[in-house]
């Protein structure tokens, strides 16, 4: 386990959390994966995850994915979660670390853009440069996205994420706005919420 998901499990207590406090036993053995949450905490925001080095790396994006190739969008490193958080769809009691609702907004496949005989080796290097280009396959989005860590200035640390400009690129799209419910439960942050409290 990485020192970040040690960290992860720290800032969590579990008996009064549901999200996940392991994971290793992965559902989807094919292909690694990728998830954006939405997270309804103090701020809105997508957290961006995806599946490296047997961890999840995660980003939260405050403003969420565009399909637009010109825009780029900042994203804030967080500590790696564990494969089992890309099922985690619900409520984080208030009081706890990360408090509030979160929702599956896109899950799916990740591949490198450009043909690679290693895929795993690829991605560790890759996220380890700062320099990562990837295929999603998700239900909501699609193609090449680039991430970028800055090395300079107020950025220093910080990623940008970029919609490569391939045959999925397109300004107008804006699932975000289109499609902003969970895509394995059809369900709004709102209905996510009131089925926590029914108990569902
Ligand atoms: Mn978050």
């Amino acid at each position: 386990m990485s020192m970040s998901e040690k960290n992860y499990i720290h800032k969590r207590d579990f008996t009064l959390t549901d999200e996940p406090e392991q994971g290793k036993n992965r559902k989807e053995r094919d292909a690694p994966l990728f998830v954006i949450q939405k997270h309804d905490a103090s701020n809105l925001h997508y957290d961006f995850r995806l599946e490296i080095d047997g961890t999840l790396k995660s980003w939260a994006v405050p403003k969420g994915p565009s399909m637009d190739p010109s825009v780029k969008r900042l994203a804030i490193p967080t500590e790696d979660h564990p494969i089992n958080y890309a099922y985690f769809e619900g409520t984080i009691p208030e009081e706890e670390y990360g408090g509030g609702t979160v929702m599956i907004w896109d899950r799916g496949t990740i591949a490198p853009v450009k043909e690679s005989k290693d895929a795993d080796a690829y991605f560790k290097k890759a996220y380890q440069e700062g320099q990562l280009e990837v295929a999603l396959q998700g239900k909501k989005l699609q193609g090449g996205f680039a991430f970028i860590r800055s090395d300079s200035g107020d950025l220093e640390g910080k990623w940008l994420i970029v919609k490569m400009d391939d045959d999925a690129a397109d300004a107008r799209r804006k699932p975000k706005s289109t499609q902003s419910e969970s895509v394995v439960s059809g369900r709004s942050l709102e209905e996510i919420e009131k089925d926590q409290e029914d108990g569902k």
